[in-house]
């Protein structure tokens, strides 16, 4: 393999697993369910030669069911229910007094995970036990929507494209579930690799059209999509936490300030505060692993003080992700990250907890944010060693 040497995530080699995606579309034992991220859809058709307004999800969607994927969704839809838990989870450590010296961190990256385990390892406990939106799909796919279809979680074979070289590590992770003990993840290709198939199949992109999710898990809102890009996930979250605190709606773009529009101002680092009622959140937001030591290191030192903080591995979040077309010299990473605050915007739902396909799972499988049934699935205890 060739080392990406553009990957912040460290010496990951290159791994092809086309290959195996395509056995298990050949296997007619396999229920094939693919999942595509929020980022993916700002890159793929670079490469393509389609305009960024052409090349959008749906094709994607359009493109996985052509090649012989038998369900195809979108990974908006787990966001949301990550931010369901993670949302959940903070306003609870945050109420009950653990986050008084050290804030609560963001756990949807595997590149972070890597580093704070190795680097910080006394900080792990204050990750977030919510785990990755691939992963929660990946979880859901193989318990409730198994149900569902009335397949074994055994027949499932959940693929993930991500623009991500990490959550090919990531999908390591084990699921226990009833009899069943395997992982929620059982491949997944990068955005290249993506790429990749759709040529070997001689798809050409202008005979793809928009294909909507599948259902039940169809519906994603605009705060899930811009988990895609630095800042997506804590601005999402907060949106939801406003809404539990004081059970109405903010206004969709109260919690803009934790976008970072030039990435690399302000050592990387976005800050913002916000008070909601006599609630004050202290909020700071981070990508690229040299300014998250900047930051951890002042954090140590008590020089700043934060609630709550976001923290991405690639410079801009995963739209500047590993697994995303190269382009020498290029940083694509503002634009893409744009396009998707432009899908937010244009977005009919706003908010993760109002994803009625959410909150119908929850009713019939999941329970509640934070039930037994959601830890047993939906989170992880991170440990030092890996
Ligand atoms: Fe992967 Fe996104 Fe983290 Fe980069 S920022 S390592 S693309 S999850």
């Amino acid at each position: 393999g060739q080392c990406i040497t553009h990957c912040p995530v460290g010496a990951l080699r290159e791994r092809d697993d086309t290959e195996k995606v395509w056995s298990a579309i050949a296997d007619k034992n396999k229920t094939v369910v693919v999942q595509v991220a929020p980022a993916v859809r700002t890159a793929w058709g670079e490469e393509l030669g389609m305009k960024p307004d052409e090349a959008t999800v749906g094709k994607i969607l359009d493109a996985c069911k052509r090649m012989g994927a038998d369900y195809v969704f979108d990974t908006t839809f787990s966001a949301d229910l990550t931010i369901m838990e993670e949302g959940t989870e903070f306003l609870k450590r945050f109420t009950e007094g653990e986050l008084k010296e050290r804030p609560m961190f963001t756990s949807c990256c595997p590149g972070w995970i890597r580093f704070i385990k190795s680097q910080y390892p006394h900080l792990v406990r204050q990750l977030s036990t919510a785990k990755s939106p691939q992963q929660m799909f990946g979880a859901a796919m193989k318990t409730y929507f198994a149900d569902k279809i009335g397949v074994s979680p055994e027949q499932i074979y959940t693929v993930s494209v991500m623009p991500c070289v990490a959550k090919k590590g990531e999908r390591e992770m084990e699921l226990f579930h009833g009899e069943y003990a395997g992982h929620d993840i059982d491949a997944v290709i990068t955005t290249r690799e993506l790429v990749k198939m759709i040529r070997s199949a001689h798809i050409s992109p202008g005979t793809l059209k928009d294909r909507e999710s599948d259902r039940p898990m169809q519906q994603g809102s605009g705060a899930g999509v811009i988990f895609g890009v630095t800042g997506g996930v804590m601005e999402a979250a907060l949106r939801s936490a406003y809404y539990l605190l004081k059970k109405e709606n903010p206004p969709a773009d109260a919690f803009k300030a934790v976008r970072s529009p030039e990435f690399q101002a302000n050592d990387g680092v976005a800050e913002a505060e916000f008070s909601i009622d006599d609630v004050k959140v202290r909020t700071a937001v981070v990508s690229g692993l040299g300014n998250t030591r900047a930051l951890l290191d002042k954090i140590e030192r008590g020089e700043v003080h934060y609630d709550f903080v976001e923290v991405m591995a690639c410079p801009g979040g995963c739209v500047g992700g590993g697994g995303q077309p190269i382009h020498d010299g290029k940083e694509l990473a503002f634009d893409r990250g744009q396009n998707l605050y432009c899908l937010d915007e244009k977005a009919q739902l706003r908010f993760s907890h109002e994803n009625e396909d959410i909150l119908v799972m929850y009713q019939e499988y999941f329970e509640k944010p934070m039930s037994h049934k959601a830890h047993m699935l939906l989170h992880t205890e991170h440990v030092n060693a890996d």
